[in-house]
């Protein structure tokens, strides 16, 4: 099942000014290195595919979140800052989540949400669809059941299993969702962590 840009969590949004900060030049460049491989991009119908997310506070107002890139971005060659929003809040349970700047947050952020508040140390988190990378790592890398839908509950309790099962010591890992079709995550200790992950999990094919 496909279902990207399906917004399902509640998305509270407050339009602000584009951040410019390290973390956010980090973030615009790791997003333009996946789609450059074709990890993020557009299917034919339109839909966007693939965000990446940094941990970082809001540098003008010291809050805590990440950085995501925006919703619906997918088709656009080189991102820049007000393609950027910030995520502050979120609520698994409740379903709701509060985003800020430019553009709306990834309708996928709430993962991303998900997978900072398990461990600490991950900073960074890389989405991507790739059909060959899908097929391959099923069920040979850590995967949730086909059964379980993208940007539900559900799927945050499964992979909440997958990255609380890493080994001890360890805080890069890489997932793949069988009930997103094409879809994959990374997650380390820092963007280069998360993006040389993903890079070596697409070279082993
Ligand atoms: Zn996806």
């Amino acid at each position: 099942m496909r279902d990207e840009g399906t917004i399902k969590f509640q998305s509270d949004f407050e339009l602000r000014h584009p951040i410019h900060c390290e973390a956010v030049t980090q973030l615009i460049e790791a997003r333009n290195a996946l789609f450059r491989r074709n990890l993020i991009g557009v299917y034919p119908d339109g839909i966007s595919f693939g965000n990446v997310s940094i941990r970082a506070q809001q540098p003008e107002d010291g809050t805590s979140g990440f950085f995501i890139t925006g919703t619906q971005t997918g088709y656009i060659e080189r991102l820049d800052e007000t393609h950027i929003a910030f995520v502050d809040r979120c609520d698994i349970e409740a379903n709701y989540l509060h985003s800020s700047g430019p553009i709306q947050a990834s309708s996928e952020a709430m993962t991303h949400y998900m997978i900072y508040n398990l461990d600490s140390l991950i900073g960074a988190v890389v989405h991507v669809h790739n059909a060959a990378m899908w097929n391959f790592w099923k069920n040979r890398a850590p995967t949730t059941g086909e059964d379980v839908p993208y940007g539900t509950p559900e799927m945050a309790a499964a992979v909440e299993d997958i990255v609380l099962a890493r080994k001890p010591g360890a805080v890069a890992g890489f997932l793949v969702m069988a009930g997103h079709e094409d879809g994959v995550i990374s997650y380390g200790s820092n963007l280069r962590e998360a993006m040389d992950f993903m890079i070596a999990k697409a070279a082993a094919l």
